[in-house]
């Protein structure tokens, strides 16, 4: 007999069967070409996994809105980010007219610590710095006022503070948890200052 799709009570002919051996349908769903992927999964659980990952981005997105909110909160009521993550220089040319680094304090950038946690970061190698390559390790971050992430010590080609946005190595439920960590610094900072979390 000829197995038909079971994918959404579609009944077109099989092509295969589920490979995932957590498939709803024991022994894995028959699904369709339209109702699957080639030696692959079912759309019930094409479905599962693409719930899954929206819900995972949605958590991050709103741990991300929240910290940016706290870090506008704590701006707004004058607290401003108490450590230097990175410590700016300019070149100028000096009297002999010899090119020299200065150091370049308004452009230095200034977060919340908000712990250490493995990282990724790319740095620019060469000269005229025109590579870029991936590093990788535990890093203290800061949230600066924007609510944006850092990491200590990173640096663009142009000297100003690289802000990163590299969390791509990190998966899954790891990826929610690390944002909620940075939630739960941030609201200390906040109630640490006699402020009220935003909700
Ligand atoms: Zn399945
Ligand atoms: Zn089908």
């Amino acid at each position: 007999m000829v197995a038909t799709c079971q994918v959404d009570n579609c009944g077109v002919v099989a092509i295969a069967r589920c490979s995932n051996p957590g498939c709803q349908v024991p022994g894995g769903a028959a699904f369709c070409l339209s109702h699957g992927t080639i030696g692959g999964h079912c759309g019930l659980c094409l479905r599962v996994t693409k719930e899954r990952i929206d819900d995972i981005a949605a958590r991050c997105a709103n741990a991300r809105n929240r910290i940016r909110v706290m870090a506008e909160l704590l701006t707004s009521e004058g607290f401003s980010p108490p450590n230097r993550y990175f410590r700016a220089t300019a070149t100028k040319t000096n009297w002999r007219g010899k090119v020299i680094e200065v150091d370049d304090p308004a452009a230095d950038g200034y977060g919340w610590p908000v712990g250490i946690h493995e990282w990724v970061w790319s740095v620019e190698v060469g000269w005229p710095h025109n590579n870029r390559q991936e590093r990788r390790g535990r890093r203290q971050l800061f949230v600066n006022n924007n609510g944006e992430i850092i990491a200590h010590g990173n640096r663009s080609a142009s000297g100003r503070p690289a802000v990163s946005s590299q969390y791509a190595f990190m998966q899954g439920p790891e990826i929610v948890e690390f944002w909620d960590g940075i939630v739960e610094r941030m609201a200390d900072i906040v109630r640490s200052h006699g402020l009220t979390v935003p909700s």
